[in-house]
């Protein structure tokens, strides 16, 4: 376990207040990473310092992820759709085979990470034999800059999604290109895919990596109806303005829950500023400011402060949370 997650008396003390009650009585984290040390050893300095998330957490064994959700909820029955680290420097088919005896072990669900240099017919063949919920591809696959300007299918080659499609199964996307969900390569490579490929359940991760509510208003415009044909996961979603807009708008059975564990394990806030977000936070990364040194002790688990602002955009409608929190992940990462 991180030596930096510590519960306080703050943290239990908001927990009473906002959260407890508020779940469904079992829920699905849609969206955590799990891995061993032996599949990251290979990951360097300059990989990890180039990005503040990857600083904050990128080891949890399933034993690490049982004592945060423990801590953390421990009136609710946690469970996981379980990602592999999807890095380029990681070992994928070691942690592949991990996130398989996950599922097979302790009766979990999991996604299978492909890398653009896979053969079709090594993907088919360890999806087959393992025991998998769906693809994780990955950005940093086709390149290192978050963000990068690749396209889609630059580290998940159409004969991939072919491959997907005939397996009739999910695909989980992490978007590339700086201008998040609205850009134009992305909204153009979205509707290639729910068009050529309609067996694949799409779940765009982050919503779109739209952490500001601008650029989901944008593609909101741009998307139109096929916005209804993709699904979207919560994780590492703090913004209450984008909870708001996203469940005025979409249809609830395409959202689902997650968190991006072991990434969003500190304290802390989030503020939204000109179509950028600043973490501010307690615990001494290399990447925190301490903008607001004072403020810092009233922090909370920022994992807190997003299922505060998902209950308070849910405002009480327990269908609602029961679809998003738990049933919307069973049904798009099938069980084999
Ligand atoms: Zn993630």
């Amino acid at each position: 376990m991180y030596d930096y997650f510590k519960k306080t008396a703050l943290d239990e003390a908001y927990y009473q207040e906002r959260i407890k009650g508020r779940l469904p009585a079992e829920i699905v984290d849609a969206h955590a990473h799990f891995n061993l040390p032996e599949h990251i050893k290979n990951i360097t300095a300059e990989e990890v310092a180039q990005d503040w998330a990857l600083e904050s957490g990128m080891l949890m064994p399933y034993e690490d992820a049982q004592a945060y959700v423990s801590a953390l909820l421990p009136d609710t029955a946690v469970k996981f759709i379980c990602l592999p680290w999807p890095l380029r420097n990681a070992d994928t088919a070691g942690n592949n085979q991990y996130i398989d005896s996950i599922v097979t072990t302790h009766g979990e669900r999991g996604l299978f990470t492909n890398r653009p240099e896979y053969s079709v017919e090594y993907i088919e063949q360890a999806f087959q034999t393992g025991h998998f919920s769906g693809f994780k591809p990955y950005p940093y696959m086709a390149s290192s800059v978050k963000g990068a300007d690749v396209s889609i299918f630059d580290f998940m080659p159409r004969e991939q999604f072919a491959l997907a499609d005939r397996l009739n199964t999910a695909v989980l996307m992490h978007l590339p290109r700086a201008g998040r969900l609205p850009a134009e390569g992305n909204i153009r490579e979205i509707r290639e895919i729910i068009n050529n490929y309609p067996n694949v359940r799409l779940v765009i991760a982050h919503f779109g990596r739209c952490f500001c509510h601008e650029f989901f208003e944008e593609a909101l415009d741009l998307l139109g109806d096929d916005i209804h044909r993709v699904y979207f996961d919560t994780a590492a979603v703090i913004n209450p303005k984008v909870y708001r807009l996203t469940l005025d708008h979409l249809d609830y059975k395409r959202i689902l829950f997650g968190t991006d564990m072991p990434i969003m394990l500190w304290h802390g806030r989030r503020e939204w500023i000109n179509r950028s977000y600043v973490n501010l936070c307690r615990e001494e990364f290399s990447w925190n400011r301490h903008q607001y040194p004072a403020e810092e002790e009233g922090y909370t688990f920022i994992i807190y402060e997003q299922l505060n602002s998902l209950l308070g955009a849910l405002d009480g409608d327990k269908t609602m949370a029961q679809a998003i929190f738990h049933d919307n992940a069973l049904e798009v990462y099938r069980a084999k």
